[in-house]
């Protein structure tokens, strides 16, 4: 080596020492690159020289840094060739044509490149082309494994971030999003999109597609990428673009995949998919857990729903107040808009409306979902669940698209159903249907028992503890002589200051008063007569066919022998009420005058007898 090239050479190699260990920005290749070539062509008396890389995928040529501002757009076709002539040397590391130097670079892959216009005296020879090219070549892998490094760094830097991050979230929604801010800050060059496998809201508009067999714009690969586990690359030469797919993978199962899409193949080193790939999974097992707490949460309500409900059915409910219940639990619980529980006759097709759905089951529209309800029951015999309206939809009444109907069966007999409604379509979830197949099994013997249980009511006619007949039928008594009798006349019976009894002498001695006076009533009327106890200490008295002025007469003698023959002592009040034929009358008029009557009685001073107020505002006994 002559000595001029030897100082050459050590002065380029002090310069390379001084930039490398004092510069504060050696990650910026262009920036670095800018100041080597204004070096070169200041202490090498050069024209210009131009820092170019080679693009493998389209064989451009890009220059990245240079002092010949002709040259800045696009190298010239000389230059071309020579670069393409020096990549399938070996040895030769540069070509000189005139004042034209093109020089190799020596660097683990041959693609960048040094353009250099010597100018008249420059006095430079081959042998520090050569040496330029190793020099440069040493120097530019210094800097891009630093780069490398510090993007490194950076990368893995959001990466702990994001695992921070995700072990403070709980929510899908926020885990999803940070995914993708993490990748577009790392790599904004990319596009995303998350395949997810299971059903999301996307509330936040973030790039999510249903990932299914289905689904015509899922590519294979990313079904196989969720069905494997493995990161898969895909390139579409139509569109000169390469696809990655990694697998949000969790210890249970795949959540989706993420589909990273780079316009430019090279960019999908080593690094990149690694990175991609460590991030997919930290996500994956992010969305586990998130999905597995929202799961536990769901199931603790579900459970506490199923128990709140279960309580209030067995605490003896009228009927109308269960199903009350139970439809405001189904709406508030499923977010539903209309519950109805119908029960089906067993002789004709006509069903029964329990008291307590939501107004639009009385409405006549309802009646298409009864009936398409009560049609598939009849042949399934199993819950419907209907996302979308099985109606015509040109049918401007079918207003809702979501159905859920389940059967109350009891003994194997389908007894009637509960329908739930929604105008949404896809508005009831599975695991809904589920909760409130499980809600209705659970009830249906509740229904049932309170059902027979008032049916029951209404079939017994007499009271257990005075052996005078029930309200109701003393009601049916009365209904029927209107209609076959001439009159009648409707004492009703209250017993005085009763508490007080009860407080002096305690409940059982109050019982048996109310026995004594029943036994009075019931030796003082006749056969045909109807005694009942109307309700607590109130009993009352009908006369068929008999007319006012006799009733009272009745009337006066009960409240005289309770007074004498009750112990210890009672007395009654009564209010007498009467109809006859001349008159249109009800039974509730009829009871509301003796009511009215028996009020004016205790007002008067109790154990007397009072007649309506149409007849003859009297009192009969009074002392
Ligand atoms: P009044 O003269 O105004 O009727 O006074 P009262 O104290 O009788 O008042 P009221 O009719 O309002 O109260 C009825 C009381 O009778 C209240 C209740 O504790 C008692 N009672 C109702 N049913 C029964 C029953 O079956 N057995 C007993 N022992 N007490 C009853
Ligand atoms: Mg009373
Ligand atoms: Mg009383």
């Amino acid at each position: 080596m002559n000595e001029l090239n030897k100082r050459n050479l050590e002065y380029l190699q002090a310069y390379f020492f001084k930039v490398l260990s004092l510069d504060e920005n050696t990650s910026s290749l262009q920036y670095m690159m800018n100041k080597i070539v204004k070096f070169l062509v200041k202490e090498y008396s050069l024209q210009s020289v131009s820092f170019i890389i080679w693009d493998e995928f389209t064989n451009r040529y890009t220059v990245e840094s240079t002092t010949n501002e002709i040259e800045r757009e696009s190298v010239s076709h000389l230059v071309f060739e020579a670069f393409s002539f020096l990549r399938q040397q070996n040895q030769q590391s540069f070509t000189v044509e005139g004042n034209d130097v093109s020089i190799c670079l020596r660097t683990d892959e041959k693609k960048y490149y040094l353009h250099i216009v010597q100018s008249e005296e420059s006095q430079i020879d081959a042998e520090f082309w050569e040496q330029l090219s190793t020099e440069c070549g040493k120097m530019l892998e210094l800097l891009l494994t630093y780069k490398r490094a510090v993007s490194q760094e950076m990368k893995y830097e959001q990466l702990y971030q994001i695992t921070t991050k995700f072990h403070l979230s709980l929510e899908m929604e926020d885990i999803l999003e940070e995914t993708v801010y993490t990748l577009q800050k790392v790599y904004p060059d990319f596009t995303y999109l998350l395949l997810l496998s299971y059903d999301n809201k996307n509330d936040r508009k973030l790039p999510i597609e249903y990932l299914q067999y289905d689904n015509k714009n899922i590519s294979e690969k990313a079904m196989e990428a969720y069905v494997c586990g493995e990161v898969e690359v895909e390139y579409d030469l139509v569109n000169q673009s390469a696809i990655l797919y990694a697998p949000l993978k969790g210890k249970q199962g795949n959540y989706g995949v993420l589909q990273v899409v780079t316009e430019d193949k090279e960019l999908f080193s080593k690094d990149i998919v690694k990175f991609i790939t460590v991030l997919a999974h930290t996500a994956g097992s992010a969305l586990e857990k998130a999905q597995l707490y929202a799961q536990s949460r769901r199931l603790i309500d579900d459970l506490r729903l199923i128990n709140e409900t279960s309580h209030q059915l067995n605490s003896n409910l009228r009927l109308t107040d269960t199903i009350c219940y139970m439809s405001h639990q189904i709406r508030e619980s499923f977010h539903a808009q209309e519950v109805g529980f119908v029960l089906f006759s067993e002789h004709s097709d006509k069903y029964q409306l329990l008291k307590g759905s939501t107004l639009f089951f009385s409405e006549s529209s309802a009646h298409f979902y009864i009936e398409y309800v009560y049609n598939r029951l009849q042949e399934e015999k199993e819950a419907i669940f209907v996302n979308e309206s099985p109606f015509s939809f040109s049918n401007e009444e079918m207003y809702y698209h979501s159905i859920i109907a389940v059967p109350m069966v009891q003994n194997g007999v389908v007894k009637g159903a509960a329908i739930v409604l929604h105008s949404d379509p896809y508005s009831f979830t599975f695991d809904t249907f589920k909760l409130l197949q499980s809600l209705i099994h659970h009830s249906t013997l509740a229904f049932t028992n309170s059902m027979l249980r008032e049916e029951l009511e209404k079939l017994v006619v007499t009271d257990h503890l005075t052996g005078l007949y029930a309200r109701n039928y003393l009601d049916d008594k009365v209904e029927k002589s209107m209609i076959q009798d001439p009159c009648g006349t409707f004492l009703l019976i209250d017993i005085d200051d009763f508490k007080k009894v009860n407080d002096t002498y305690g409940h059982q001695i109050g019982d048996q008063i109310i026995i004594q006076i029943a036994n009075i009533i019931i030796q003082n009327i006749r056969v045909k007569d109807v005694g009942a106890r109307w309700g607590g200490e109130e009993l009352a008295v009908y006369l068929p066919s008999v007319p006012i002025e006799l009733g009272v007469t009745i009337a006066e003698r009960l409240v005289k022998k309770v007074e004498a023959e009750t112990k210890p002592s009672a007395t009654i009040s009564c209010g007498v009420s009467c109809w006859s034929r001349d008159k249109v009358d009800t039974l509730e008029e009829l009871v509301l005058r003796a009511d009215q009557a028996l009020y004016c009685a205790k007002d008067l001073g109790k154990n007397r007898v009072v007649v309506e107020r149409e007849k003859e505002n009297t009192s009969y006994s009074e002392k």
